[in-house]
């Protein structure tokens, strides 16, 4: 009703916010007193009061090479006005394969394939339904069990919030998948908090896998879907050995294993991705994000030889995979992954997190003893500060700070009471100071 305007900075009234519906957001609050940005340029927003603001959190952890990059913009351009949409199917164009090509270069020897897809919750999917279906194309249909973990986040559609442990993110939305166990998460504060990178304790979680697998006959498994490093719930870093312990249950008893790297890929741990980082290398690899950059959707599903060549070893003639999108490989999404690898090249950006994890390290546990705070975690360019939560008052704490933090210029995020933090990779030293000199004040002075 009202037209007033409800953000005088933006011009925008309350009624031109409401047809938006907007995503994971509290709408009536929002609306009232919405945050806008307007611009973005390198490590900082502009937003719609012309402040600066900070950028910690890379977007959603997916503007790895910071913004605004002219190269990108200028490859989107030319491509649109080259070949703006190629249909996905039974057709092609160079740079899908282009890109695949060299996609694949980042991983170990032995995945390469990939399959394109627009996010991160389409790359779940397909990776998914892509275990399934090798399982049943190689004769051992039997394998229809999914196995997820507490706490894991895999996108929003049906079969990450199945196999996914967030219950705010499952309970409203009836039966889900059936034939889906899920086994802990790793988080383990009363033995681990305040741990510098991988935790010491813990990799007996991975017996739960062994647990399960017995409950249900190993026969009857298709896959097992972990974040390595758990992102949305926090940044929960698996335990020394962990992945590990995964990897050699699901060897014994060849049950597939997925990575959802839709985070941690491109570079996110200060290796180009998890796989590189631990050291453990899965079937399947799910990505999305920093593919292009966040500029333009596209996710990539990396498969192992072996995966893909049973899948060609059909007849001939058929369609192998019934699965697809619309926009898989679209040429203008592919143009904008390839100028973001060449910048990731020409920057050596893929490797910057562990020339910096060192100095971020210490800046982000330099906040152990203030107010609240009661545990710190990180890994790579990746942090999270768990605060004290409020009795009766969930996710208080972390949500006041993330207002006050943009009050005073700096972008974070936050989870229940977690604050987490992911910077673009392009990040100086100096900026890392100011972003932890701006939370220090704001957590001094939390109630
Ligand atoms: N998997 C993981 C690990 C994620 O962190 C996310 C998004 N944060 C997704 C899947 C879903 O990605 P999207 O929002 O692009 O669908």
């Amino acid at each position: 009703m009202a037209s007033e305007a409800a953000d005088a900075r933006s011009g925008l009234t309350t009624n031109n916010l409401e047809a938006f519906w907007m995503p994971f957001t509290a709408n009536r609050q929002f609306k009232q007193t919405p945050r806008l940005l307007v611009g973005a340029e390198g490590m900082y927003y502009r937003s719609a009061d012309g402040r600066e603001i900070l950028d910690g959190t890379a977007g959603l952890w997916c503007v790895n090479a910071g913004h605004g990059r002219k190269h990108i913009a200028d490859a989107i351009a030319a491509q649109v006005m080259e070949l703006d949409y190629a249909p996905a199917f039974q057709m092609g164009h160079p740079k899908a394969f282009e890109l695949a090509a060299r996609l694949v270069t980042y991983m170990p020897a032995g995945i390469d394939h990939v399959f394109f897809t627009n996010s991160g919750s389409e790359s779940v999917e397909t990776g998914l339904k892509m275990a399934l279906a090798y399982h049943k194309v190689k004769g051992d249909g039997g394998r229809f069990r999914l196995i997820g973990r507490e706490r894991g986040y895999h996108g929003v559609n049906f079969g990450g919030i199945s196999v996914g442990g967030i219950v705010t993110n499952r309970k409203h939305f009836g039966t889900l998948l059936t034939g889906v166990d899920h086994i802990r998460h790793t988080h383990d504060p009363a033995r681990n908090a305040f741990s510098r990178g991988q935790p010491e304790h813990g990799a007996e979680f991975a017996d739960d896998l062994d647990k399960v697998i017995t409950l249900h006959d190993p026969s009857t498994i298709a896959a097992v879907i972990v974040e390595p490093v758990a992102g949305s719930t926090g940044v929960l870093v698996p335990p020394k050995g962990y992945l590990e312990k995964l990897r050699a249950t699901c060897d014994k008893h060849g049950i597939l294993l997925i990575f959802d790297e839709v985070i941690t890929g491109f570079g996110r741990l200060g290796a180009p991705f998890a796989v590189d980082y631990f050291g453990v290398t899965p079937d399947i690899v799910l990505t999305a994000k920093g593919v292009t950059n966040g500029v333009v959707p596209m996710g990539a599903v990396f498969v192992k030889k072996e995966i893909y060549e049973t899948f060609m070893n059909g007849p001939e003639h058929m369609i192998e995979f019934f699965h697809g999108y619309t926009y898989s490989g679209n040429p203008v999404s592919s143009a904008a992954g390839l100028a973001t690898l060449d910048i990731y090249e020409e920057e050596g950006l893929l490797n910057r997190g562990a020339e910096l994890a060192d100095y971020w390290a210490d800046a982000l546990h330099s906040l152990k003893g203030l107010p609240h705070v009661i545990d710190i975690r990180n890994c790579g360019l990746v942090g999270a500060i768990e605060l004290e939560p409020i009795a009766g008052q969930p996710t208080k704490r972390a949500f006041t700070a993330f207002l006050q933090a943009f009050e005073k210029g700096l972008l974070i995020r936050t989870t229940g009471d977690i604050i987490a933090l992911s910077p673009p990779l392009i990040i100086t030293k100096g900026q890392i100071d100011k972003l932890f000199d701006t939370l220090k004040d704001i957590l001094q002075s939390l109630d």
